[in-house]
This record gives C-alpha cells, structure tokens and sequence, in this order.
C-alpha cells in the first residue's frame, strides 16, 4: 500500500513498482485489475504504469490483440523479451543454457546431452560461454540481461556462490559463478553478476512461483535423476537449515545391505531411486541417460513386463523414502520433478501402496503427491528467477543503475 508506515516515498515506490511487476508476471491485465489486485489508487497506478513504460518492461495493447474477448480496455502486458535472465542447467547427463524473460517463459535454449562426469568446472564453464553467444547473448537485438543463475545438482553456499560438494560431478569447493563470469566476458565482453543454487530449491522455486506448486505454502519437492535432491518449503519459505544445506533428501540412508553411493556412505535413497539404478534394473544401460529414460518409458507403453517392474521396483523405494518424509514434515503437497516427473503413471500403484501402509496418523492426513508442471526446463527457469529476483524487486533502481 502507498501509505505504508516507516517507509520512505523512494520505498514505497519501489515496493509499488515491484507488486505490479509481480501482478504481470501471472498474466496481462487492465489498470483496473491492477487496481484491485495491488489495493493502489488509480492515479497511483497510472503513475506507476508509465514508469515501468518509459523503463521499457511493459506495454499495453488492445485486449483483442491478446485474444481475450469481451474486454474493451486496453491490457497492461510485459514486452515479450525485452528483460531477460539467462538460466544455466548443470545436470550431470545435461547441460542447457537459457534466456528466459520476465514472466518466467524461455525465450530461447540450447543444450547438450550425455554423460559430463569427465567434465571439468573450467570446460563447463567455457561451454556455457560458447552456448551463450549462440543464442545471442551481446549479440544485436539481444534482450537487455539482467543476470545469470545457475542450477547445480550439489551443496552450494550461499555467501561466496560456491559448490562446495557435487558428488554426482566430481566436483568440490568450485568457484563456479567466478569461472561462468569470466568465461562469458572473456568470450562476450559482458560483465554479468552470476548466482548459484541447488538444483532442487530452483526446480522448487521454478513450481513456487509459475507450477504447481502455487497450489500449496507447504511443499516438499524431490528432484530425481542420477542424484536425487529435495527443497522443503515451510509456509512459503524455503527451509535453509543451521549451514543452508538442508534438503539433502539423496542421501537419507534407506537401506544398510544396499549400494555404494557416491557420496561416499552406503544405501542412500538415491542408490534406489536414481536414474542409473533405475535404467539398470528395466535392463538398460544405467549410463544411458536421458536417451536410456526415453527408451524406457517407450517399452512400459508396450506393457513390457521388465520395464513396468523396475518402475514398479523404482515407486516402492520412492514411497518408502516419502512415507518417512511425509511423517517428519507433513507437507500439504509433495511435487516430484525431474526423471521422475513424467514416470509417475507408472510408479503412482507401488508408491501410493507404501505411503498408505507407513502412513502414521489420521486417513485424513494425506499429502498430495503429484508430478511437476514446468518440464524440462523446470531448472533452467528456476536457475533464471534467481538472477532476475533483485531486478524484479527493485526494477527502477536496477535498470538505471544496471542497464
Ligand atoms: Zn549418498
């Protein structure tokens, strides 16, 4: 509100600045609707929205322009591509590069696919440079860049951006946001702030904010591949933990007679749910990657008796892991991403007969288990949120200073 108390005018500009930003993001709108969503005085707004005009954020169009009828007032909007993040997925059997804008929607991406355990910090660097100039990063015509995110699978401290732990990558204590920095200047001639996270929190963040995972403040997320990780958000916060690395869900020991992880300790859940394990018992090569997964769910279309098992093998492990999940945190809602997200029609019978059976409490204390929305670029997106989160709060201040 405009006359919030302890705030400075400058304040509470900026604070109105980012709540209609905020509103756009889900969607165009007329100033009417702007009106009601931000509880701002029409002259407030109109000031408001000729700001963000004359910044070159946003426009407004005729609402037939956009295809929605019966509305003769014209519809504020974001300029499609005019702001963009670029969004950096690090998955150890994918590596993708992104521009995507401000109402979270890539605008263009290239990736590259398999294996890249052999792949250095410094070579992942030089690529994602190399990708960067390719979708055309200070190239002409180029969205204005506010910055760069990165999603990696692995402990990443917050303070200097660096991973301290990748097992699935070889990687330890990498200053990776210098490396991606200085890779793109010395190829680009742009200076880019660079951010890192843990692949789960973005993934979470990415459903947060445009998935599914709008529906619930309470949610467990779990991000499967060949490493398994997890973000647990507690009434719309994500739970940091006393060294900010909580979520570690992979290595939750499952079972003592089980495999060596690669983090060193035995049994972790990843060793029975991740994509190597997975692949391996549908009789697959367990290093085929995402190539491997595709097979996969081509021959559980068939109804081949293999593959339907070791999904069927993968939804148990998967239920025993969240039952005991769900009982420490009872989260309303728990989204599963990444590998798992497009097996889960095949793994739902086995996960929810365990969930059902470990289930402590009332029958009515049933949290909704349910596939992500945003794909495969769910990271990527995710990765992007983190670089534009200080532009969007504060859109003025960056684009003068910044831009
Ligand atoms: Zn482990």
């Amino acid at each position: 509100m405009e006359t919030n108390s302890g705030l400075r005018p400058a304040d509470v500009r900026q604070n109105n600045l980012a709540s209609v930003l905020g509103v756009l993001r889900r969607g165009s709108a007329t100033r009417s609707d702007l009106v009601a969503a931000t509880g701002l005085t029409r002259s407030t707004m109109a000031g408001l929205v000729s700001e963000l005009a004359e910044l070159g954020l946003i426009d407004e169009v005729s609402s037939a322009a956009t295809g929605r009828p019966g509305r003769p007032s014209p519809l504020v909007r974001l300029v499609p591509g005019a702001v963009a993040a670029l969004g950096i997925d690090v998955s150890v059997t994918r590596l993708a590069v992104g521009l995507v804008g401000l109402d979270g929607r890539t605008i263009s991406v290239v990736e590259r696919e398999g294996d890249r355990t052999a792949d250095s910090p410094e070579s992942t660097a030089e690529a994602v440079a190399e990708m960067a100039q390719r979708i055309g990063v200070g190239g002409d015509g180029a969205p204005i860049l506010v910055g760069v995110g990165a999603a990696v699978p692995g402990l990443v401290r917050g303070r200097d951006a660096h991973v301290v732990l990748a097992p699935n990558l070889g990687w330890t204590d990498v200053a990776f946001a210098d490396l991606v920095r200085t890779a793109i200047h010395q190829r680009l001639g742009v200076l880019l702030d660079v951010s890192i996270g843990n692949e789960a929190d973005l993934g979470a963040m990415a459903e947060a904010r445009f998935g599914v995972g709008r529906r619930d403040r309470n949610v467990l997320y779990v991000h499967g591949d060949i490493g398994v990780g997890g973000s647990i958000v507690v009434d719309g916060a994500r739970l940091p933990g006393a060294s900010g690395y909580a979520g570690e869900i992979g290595h939750m020991p499952v079972n003592p007679n089980g495999g060596r992880c690669r983090c060193g300790s035995v049994g972790c859940w990843e060793t029975e749910i991740g994509e190597r394990v997975l692949l391996e018992r549908a009789g697959l090569d367990p290093n085929s990657g995402n190539s491997g997964v595709k097979k996969l769910v081509v021959a559980a279309e068939g109804g081949e008796q293999r593959a339907l098992d070791a999904l069927a093998e993968n939804g148990r492990w998967l239920g025993v892991g969240l039952a005991g999940l769900i009982n420490i945190l009872d989260p309303g809602l728990v989204v599963i991403g990444g590998l798992f997200g497009p097996l889960m029609p095949y793994m739902s019978d086995a996960l929810d007969a365990e969930l059902v059976a470990r289930r402590f409490g009332p029958d009515e204390r049933v949290a909704s288990v349910v596939a992500a929305e945003m794909g495969t670029d769910a990271l990527l997106i995710g990765a992007a949120e983190l670089a534009l989160t200080p532009a969007l709060a504060d859109p003025a201040g960056w684009l003068t200073i910044g831009g």
